[in-house]
């Protein structure tokens, strides 16, 4: 048995994973057209034909709402941007509650605090990460206006669940689906099942624009107010006669020709785009499936999971050695493995000091919801402890790759003896 990387044996993987290129000759034309058109964005903030943006966003827009098959699309600059309008256009109003996942990207949780409205978070499941409905159910109150899910690293949240949840109370549920893009629960899209289901184009994505989100929707009514907020509707609501301008003051959250003209391509090819990662990740899944110790990313009945982290769970107790360390063995083997996500985001500063959008004023200041450590134990322990990430749409991975990515795992799983040896070493 040859020598653990870690310990000054050779690595399984001797140079560093190829990236991933989805940026190919199509987008290349696309942008090219953009820039000898000399439109380079097609938006005025006031109230004309120009106030919906200019032909390749509207064309994006169009194409996207039929590919996942919804009524509405609206393009933003960002999934950020789009996690505010979808804020906006709800009615949040200072004090309200919108329920929120401790695991996520930040923007995630501090966009209902834009509107005065109180983040209160709810603990994860620890099979997909995603929120815990029974969690949820009894974190309702009379105050809480959403419920925004994450799905998280690519797989479905328990939507149905959820959207009863949801119904029963009528408060609202938002689908943060920045990291799903094409991922199922049975034959419906994640990000169409919620009330607005928001997506990203950032460069770290499946697909990309450099940056870039979408709001999709059912709802008219909602997907006028995320035009408004997206594009200065303080200046258009008397215009088209709204009567309810709450929150319709707007902001410049406007994706330019070029962004649009790159994602229509992009578009075109996400399912390749998505297939090759979910190839790699399920590759990995059974490569490890049977050592002991170890559990692949868990895929709920019916669903399909499109692997923007594929996460694998150490039981700690069995192990033998610290998740942390054997992170390292394996990125010493060339496999390059981060040791958590984020750590729960009731930790950051902002909730602890409990300062936001005008400091100490700001609802959260006198909320009675818990931001402190304990809040969500499953998600501490999953960040602290359990999990370990690699993310397969950075990476141009090929057959050769993915079989070296297994090789390096069941070395290191069968080389835990020698390890646990070096913790204790290392510990005295
Ligand atoms: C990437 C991401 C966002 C933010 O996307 P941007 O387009 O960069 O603003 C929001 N939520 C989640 C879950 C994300 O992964």
């Amino acid at each position: 048995m040859s020598e653990l990387a870690l310990l000054g044996g050779d690595p399984v993987i001797d140079s560093p994973l190829p990236r991933y290129n989805s940026i190919g000759d199509a987008e290349v034309a696309a942008l090219q057209s953009v820039a000898e058109s000399g439109l380079l964005s097609g938006f005025y903030g006031s109230w004309r034909d120009e106030f919906f943006g200019g032909p390749r966003v509207r064309g994006l827009e169009e194409r996207w709402a039929e590919r996942f098959g919804v009524n509405h699309a609206v393009a933003m600059n960002s999934a950020t941007s789009g996690l505010y309008a979808a804020m906006g256009a709800l009615g949040i109003r200072p004090g309200d509650e919108v329920i929120v996942p401790p695991w996520s990207m930040s923007a995630t949780v501090v966009c209902p605090l834009l509107y005065g409205g109180v983040p209160v978070f709810v603990d994860l499941e620890s099979e997909t990460f995603c929120l815990d409905p029974d969690a949820v159910a009894n974190a309702i109150t009379p105050r809480t206006k959403a419920i925004l899910a994450v799905n998280l690293f690519g797989h479905p949240a328990r939507l149905d669940a959820l959207r009863s949840l949801a119904e029963r109370h009528d408060i609202a549920l938002i689908e943060d689906n920045a990291q799903a893009p094409l991922a199922q629960d049975g034959d419906r899209y994640t990000g169409t099942i919620g009330d607005i289901g928001i997506f990203s184009l950032n460069y770290h994505k499946h697909i990309h624009t450099g940056e870039g989100g979408i709001c999709v929707t059912d709802d008219e009514d909602l997907a006028r107010r995320l035009q408004l907020v997206r594009n200065h509707g303080e200046n258009v609501v008397k215009a088209i006669g709204i009567e309810d301008i709450t929150n319709l003051v707007g902001f410049n959250f406007r994706m330019t020709e070029m962004a649009a003209a790159v994602g229509i391509e992009q578009l075109k090819a996400a399912d390749l785009h998505v297939r090759r990662r979910q190839r790699v990740a399920e590759e990995l899944s059974a490569g490890v499936r049977g050592l002991a110790g170890l559990r692949p990313p868990a895929v709920r009945d019916g669903c399909r999971h499109v692997y923007y982290m594929w996460a694998l769970s150490l039981e700690t107790d069995r192990f033998g050695v610290s998740r942390d360390l054997f992170a390292r063995a394996l990125r010493a083997e060339g496999f390059p493995v981060a040791e958590g996500y984020v750590q729960p985001l009731y930790l950051l500063p902002l909730f602890q000091q409990r300062n936001a959008f005008g400091g100490t004023d700001h609802p959260i200041a006198r909320a009675e919801t818990s931001y402190s450590r304990g809040t969500c134990p499953v998600a501490e322990r999953l960040e602290e402890k359990e999990v370990l990430l690699f993310q397969p749409p950075i990476y141009d991975i090929d057959e050769h790759h993915a079989k070296g990515l297994v090789e390096a795992l069941r070395k290191v799983h069968d080389n835990i003896d020698r390890l646990a040896e070096a913790e204790l070493e290392e510990a005295a």
